[in-house]
C-alpha cells in the first residue's frame, strides 16, 4: 500500500477502534437493522435473548486477542500496529497455521461457532483476487482493497463473507434462473457506485458483523456479468432485511434458569441477507463484471474457509471432555471400553486437526503477496469435517447414555415436590451433585442435538461447500495418471525414469516435494 492509499484509510477511519469483547458488544448497539425473528421485528438484537449468545462467541474473538496476543493478534505491515488476526492478511504457512491456532482455541472457548472466519478468509482470498484482476485489466481494485484493509484494521471491526446465494434451479446458471434476483446482482451502475439486489442464505455471523463482503458464489460465463459483483456494505446499510435461521431448541435460550440451554453463554448464528437495490460505493467495489474471476475467488475462499474448519477441533475438544465428564459422572470412566471411545474420538478429532494444518504449513506465497494454502489438504480437512464430527458426536451420545434425551426440564429440579424426587433419583456417584450431572448432559445435548449442533454437524456438512464439492477439487487435484506411472514403472510395465515421471508433476505433488518455507 503507498502512502497516499494509506493516509487516505486513516482519514476515512470514521469509529474508535473496538478492543474488549465488551467494547465489541456495545458497538453493536442502537443499529438501525431490519431484522425479522419468528414473525417479530428485532428492535435491538444485542438484547435478545436467542441472539445474544451468538454475540457473546464473536465478543471471544476480541477477549482473546488481548489475553493472549500472541495467538489472536499480529503485526499489521498495512497500519504498522498490532490487529485482530481476524483482521490480517496471512503473508507465510506460519500465519497460517497461526490462525488454525487461533480457531481451535476459540472453538474450546465457546463450543460454537465463532463467526469471524468467514470474513477473515474472504479478505485473504481478495487480497490476492484483487491483485491479479489489476493486474489483468489495470482496475485499481487492490489499492482500494487495501485502503478498506487499513480502515477495517484500525477500528478492529467484524467483516462477514457473503458468499452462498440462494441458487434457485440448481441446473441454472445465474443469468438463467426465471427470477434475476436468486443470485446477488448489479441493478444498476452510477458514476457514484453500484446497486445491489437478490439474497444471501444462511449467512454466518451476519448481524454480529460490522461490514458484509459480497461475492459471487460460483464460475461465472459472460452472460452473468452483473453477477460478478465483489463489493463491501456495512450491515446497516439502506435495502438489507436479515430473515434469522431458526436454531434446534432456540427457544430454550429465551427459558429463565441457565441449564436447558445446554450451553447458555454461547452460539452461533446464521440468517438470511436480503439485498434490494442496496448502494455500494465505487471505493468498496473489488470486483464488477470480471466474469472470469469469480472462480478464482471461490476457489480461493473455500482454500482458506475448508480449512478454518479445524475450528470443530476446539469444539470436538469440548464434547470429548464432555463425554469424558459423563463417564466419570456416572463412574465408569476407568472402563476400557470407555477409554477406548475417549481415544476414537481423540484420534478423529486430531485426524481433521492434522489435515487442516497441513494445509495451512504448505500454503504457498502468491503474487499479491498472501500466502494461500495447500488445495488438496485444505479439501481433505473440510471433507473429514463432513463426516467426523458426526462419528465423535455419536460416540458422545453413547457414552452419555439416553437419560440426555429423556432429562426432566431445569423447572422440575427446582420444583418443591418434584426436586427432591429428581435429586434423588438421577445422582450418579454420591460424590458429585445431580445438578452437575444434569447439566453436562445438557451440554451433550445441546451439541449433537441442539442449538449447538447446527454448527458441530450439519454446518460441519454444508459449510464452505457439500462434500461433493471437496471431491470434485480433490478429484481435479490427484494427478492419477502421475500415480499409475510410479506403478507402472515398478511392475515393471514402463520403462519411464523417475525423472521421466517428476517431469509430469504438477500442481498437488509439485507441493508435496517443495522445500519448506516459513
Ligand atoms: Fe469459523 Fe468454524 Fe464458524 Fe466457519 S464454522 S466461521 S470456520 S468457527
Ligand atoms: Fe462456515
Amino acid at each position: 500500500m503507498d502512502q497516499d492509499s494509506a493516509a487516505a484509510a486513516f482519514a476515512a477511519l470514521s469509529r474508535e477502534p473496538i478492543r474488549t469483547g465488551t467494547d465489541y458488544i456495545d458497538s453493536l448497539r442502537g443499529r438501525k437493522l431490519r431484522v425479522y425473528l419468528m414473525g417479530d421485528a428485532v428492535v435491538e438484537p444485542v438484547d435478545h435473548p436467542i441472539i445474544r449468545p451468538s454475540i457473546n462467541a464473536v465478543a471471544e474473538t476480541y477477549d482473546l486477542a488481548i489475553e493472549n496476543p500472541e495467538v489472536a493478534s499480529v503485526m499489521s505491515p498495512l497500519t504498522g500496529e498490532r490487529i485482530n488476526r481476524f483482521l490480517h492478511i496471512a503473508t507465510s504457512p506460519t500465519e497460517l497455521v497461526m490462525q488454525n491456532k487461533m480457531q481451535r482455541r476459540l472453538g474450546q472457548l465457546t463450543g460454537t461457532c465463532f463467526q469471524r472466519c468467514v470474513g477473515m478468509d474472504a479478505l485473504n482470498a481478495l487480497h490476492s483476487v484483487t491483485y491479479d484482476l489489476d493486474q489483468k485489466y489495470g482496475t485499481g481494485y487492490h489499492s482500494r482493497f487495501n485502503a478498506f484493509l487499513g480502515r477495517i484494521q484500525r477500528e478492529n471491526v467484524v467483516i462477514g463473507g457473503a458468499m452462498t446465494d440462494v441458487k434457485g434451479d440448481r441446473g441454472k446458471s445465474p443469468s438463467e434462473q426465471a427470477d434475476p434476483d436468486l443470485f446477488v446482482r448489479v441493478t444498476k451502475r452510477t458514476k457514484q457506485g453500484v446497486y445491489i439486489s437478490g439474497a444471501k442464505a444462511h449467512q454466518t455471523g451476519c448481524l454480529n458483523s460490522h461490514w458484509l463482503i459480497v461475492m459471487p458464489t460460483m464460475r461465472l460465463d459472460v452472460g452473468d456479468k452483473d453477477y460478478a459483483i465483489v463489493g463491501a456494505v456495512p450491515v446497516d446499510a439502506e435495502g438489507i432485511t436479515y430473515i434469522y435461521g431458526r436454531q434446534s431448541c432456540d427457544t430454550r435460550s429465551a427459558e429463565d434458569g441457565s441449564i436447558d440451554a445446554g450451553n447458555a453463554r454461547f452460539s452461533g448464528q446464521e440468517a438470511m441477507i436480503v439485498f434490494e437495490d442496496v448502494f455500494v460505493p465505487l471505493e468498496h467495489v473489488f470486483m464488477d463484471g470480471e466474469v472470469e474471476f469469480a472462480s478464482s475467488l471461490v476457489e480461493r475462499f473455500t482454500c482458506y474457509h475448508r480449512r478454518s474448519y479445524v475450528c470443530k477441533t476446539g469444539v470436538g475438544d469440548v464434547l470429548i471432555g464432555a463425554a469424558a465428564t459423563i463417564a466419570d459422572y456416572n463412574g465408569v470412566e476407568r472402563a476400557s471400553h470407555i477409554r477406548d471411545k475417549l481415544v476414537e474420538m481423540t484420534h478423529l478429532n486430531e485426524t481433521i486437526y492434522g489435515a487442516g494444518i497441513a494445509a495451512s504449513h504448505q500454503g504457498t506465497g502468491m503474487k499479491s503477496g498472501a500466502c494461500l494454502p495447500d488445495e488438496m489438504l485444505a479439501n481433505v480437512c473440510k471433507h473429514h469435517v463432513t463426516r467426523l464430527p458426526y462419528e465423535i458426536g455419536r460416540l458422545a451420545q453413547d457414552l452419555a447414555g439416553g437419560l440426555m434425551v429423556t432429562l426432566p426440564s431445569e423447572r422440575e429440579l427446582r420444583h418443591e415436590t418434584i426436586g427432591p424426587i429428581i435429586e434423588k433419583y438421577l445422582k450418579g456417584r454420591p460424590e458429585i451433585a445431580t445438578e452437575d450431572r444434569i447439566r453436562i448432559l445438557r451440554l451433550l445435548e445441546n451439541m449433537t442435538l441442539g442449538r449447538n449442533a447446527v454448527g458441530y454437524l450439519t454446518e460441519s456438512m454444508h459449510g464452505a461447500g457439500s462434500p461433493q464439492a471437496q471431491r470434485i477439487q480433490i478429484a481435479r487435484s490427484m494427478q492419477i495418471e502421475f500415480k499409475k506411472e510410479l506403478a507402472k514403472s515398478l511392475a515393471g510395465i514402463s520403462s519411464a525414469s523417475l525423472a521421466e515421471i517428476e517431469n509430469d508433476l504438477s500442481t498437488y505433488m509439485a507441493r508435496v516435494f517443495a522445500p519448506v518455507r516459513n
